[in-house]
């Protein structure tokens, strides 16, 4: 049984595309728990619609993901 072209080309694209998303994703993971580490994230509570976010840096006001609404951060 011949084996088709496109698949001999799909299949490792598709493997190689699959790796690198899980590198990223566990890149992304790392990071995020050393920024936690460092400290430097606040945390802001969306007055609006009660999204509980955080961002990377310690702003006095942070748009809401959800709505856009600028919120304070929450005091710690
Ligand atoms: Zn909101």
């Amino acid at each position: 049984m011949p084996v088709d072209p496109l698949s001999l080309f799909t299949i490792p694209l598709t493997l190689a595309l699959a790796a690198l998303f899980s590198a990223a994703v566990a890149y992304d993971f790392i990071t995020f728990r050393r920024r936690r580490k460092n400290g430097n994230q606040a945390v802001y509570r969306c007055d609006a619609c009660r999204h509980i976010y955080t961002v990377p840096r310690r702003t006095p006001l942070a748009p809401c993901p959800k709505c856009g609404k600028q919120n304070e951060p929450v005091k710690e």
